[in-house]
């Protein structure tokens, strides 16, 4: 489902099954393509619990018919949710209060614990994104649009002026140079995402990270496909 929390394939937290995964939900920010069927999981489980911040949660309960049961946290703090710890992550986007997150992954079946981060929606990259980067092992970041694709594209300049600003999104190259920027990273698993359905192509992601493939070669480099119809690649 479009935008809100889900991993992309390849990546499992602890006990998947796990009736708790289909209990809750971590919800970014509100803008539409992030919790459009929201009401509808609510219909069909209406003890949902659904996570986010204050000033989100507000903004998306006013176009709600029912009141999910909210979990309420503060931006850039560490909550439980079982043997996960989840930190939300503040990040520059035209929204009310937009975060990403980092879920702890404790050690299990022999496995060591990790740290999946997810930064979607993001105009530039803060230096608290950036540390946030460094210390993830899987890592879903934003290549929202190809420069070009976005400049051909029929959107009026306004949008196409927030897209590029400081809080509308990633494109491409500056995912690449976000990546290549930073001085220890620790990644090894590497997710592409949100790329626009009209701006952007798998093959322009995947040539422009090519750099940063070269510049860390034990990188698994994943780009998700928004055209699949796979749901884990609907963003
Ligand atoms: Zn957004
Ligand atoms: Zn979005």
């Amino acid at each position: 489902m479009a935008g809100l929390l889900r991993l992309p394939h390849g990546l499992r937290l602890p006990h998947p099954r796990h009736e708790q995964f289909r209990q809750l939900l971590l919800i970014t920010h509100e803008h539409s393509d992030h919790c459009i069927g929201l009401a509808a999981l609510l219909r069909q489980n209406p003890a949902l619990k659904v996570f986010a911040n204050r000033e989100t949660a507000r903004r998306i309960q006013g176009s709600l018919k029912v009141k999910p049961d909210w979990q309420l946290f503060e931006t850039g703090t560490t909550f439980e949710l079982g043997r996960l710890q989840v930190t939300s992550i503040p990040i520059p986007h035209d929204a009310a209060d937009p975060v990403g997150y980092a879920i702890d992954c404790p050690a299990e079946d022999g496995r060591s614990a990790r740290r999946v981060t997810w930064l979607t929606d993001l105009g530039h990259a803060t230096d608290v994104v950036r540390h946030h980067c460094a210390l993830a092992d899987i890592l879903v970041l934003e290549a929202n649009y190809d420069d070009e694709m976005l400049d051909l594209s029929k959107r009026p300049l306004h949008l196409k002026q927030r897209i590029r600003g400081n809080h509308g999104h990633l494109s491409n190259h500056a995912a690449r140079d976000l990546l290549l920027g930073l001085r220890e990273w620790q990644t090894s698993e590497l997710f592409l995402g949100h790329l626009s359905k009209e701006c952007n192509r798998t093959v322009l992601v995947d040539e422009v990270m090519n750099a940063v493939r070269q510049h860390k070669g034990d990188l698994r480099v994943t780009v998700v496909d928004p055209l699949e119809d796979d749901p884990v690649s609907t963003w």
